[in-house]
């Protein structure tokens, strides 16, 4: 069996996301269960460009109550339930997102939570996903309910860091994994709070040793160096292969790990 991971959307933070420098509509991964995760603007869209169908997807999946993670959920829940009138599927995602927590959020409205089965996620809950496991993983981010997803899978393990300051915590969550997603938002010498930025990539993928990483979620910053050039200069300092995910990039995960 194969796995694939593709990028529906790979920016990131306020104006990337306003002036959709790149898309926005997060990250589709398949092992057997057809998994969304963090379905901000523009991910129906993406989802359109490559031939995906939404109401083929199994489970929904939302790291945090920002909207560049979670606009289209109600229309993804939608897409699950086959405009409403099928219960099948689930919906996992950080209280923030389900709830409400504070002055943040729920960003799912009461009718689409009554129409599938959903449950907040806390780090360190197990959820089997059939043929796959998912660990939700702590984050250090301004949604202090924000969680990352491990996801053990036939192929090994596949790791999406929510957003996230750098964290011993965090980085520890991550360990095992084949394949790191890093949200990147900042490129070298701007680091911002709540986020990553690329010095930060070569401790994380230095203490995990992943065989591939992928950089995604970049500002506007990021992708004027451009990110190209941040995760040559991660790859080179670690060793390990790094790669900036570019919007639509497909990636065929078996014995060997193939982008396209
Ligand atoms: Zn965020």
């Amino acid at each position: 069996m194969i796995t694939r991971l593709r990028f529906l959307g790979t920016g990131g933070g306020r104006f990337s996301t306003i002036f959709q420098s790149r898309a926005t509509g997060g990250v589709y991964l398949e092992s057997g269960m057809k998994i969304h995760i963090d379905p901000g603007p523009s991910g129906l869209n993406q989802m359109k460009n490559m031939h995906l169908d939404p109401t083929k997807t199994d489970v929904l999946l939302i790291s945090h109550c920002h909207p560049d993670h979670y606009t289209e959920g109600e229309i993804m829940v939608e897409g699950i339930t086959q405009g409403g009138k099928k219960r099948r599927g689930l919906l996992a995602a950080s209280k923030s997102v389900l709830e409400g927590i504070n002055d943040i959020g729920p960003a799912i409205s009461s009718y689409h939570r009554s129409l599938i089965n959903h449950r907040i996620l806390e780090p360190g809950d197990f959820l089997n996903l059939g043929p796959v496991d998912m660990e939700a993983t702590p984050s250090i981010h301004s949604d202090p309910t924000t969680v990352g997803f491990k996801f053990h899978t036939k192929n090994g393990v596949i790791s999406y860091v929510a957003d996230t300051a750098i964290s011993d915590e965090v980085i520890e969550a991550h360990r095992g994994a084949r394949v790191l997603i890093l949200p990147v938002t900042r490129p070298r010498s701007s680091r911002i709070d709540w986020h990553l930025s690329t010095e930060d990539t070569v401790e994380f993928i230095k203490r995990i040793e992943p065989e591939i990483t992928f950089f995604t979620h970049f500002g506007l910053k990021m992708l004027r160096v451009p990110p190209e050039i941040e995760a040559y200069w991660a790859q080179e300092e670690t060793g390990y292969r790094v790669i900036a995910a570019k919007d639509g990039m497909s990636v065929s995960i078996g014995t060997r790990i193939t982008v396209k």
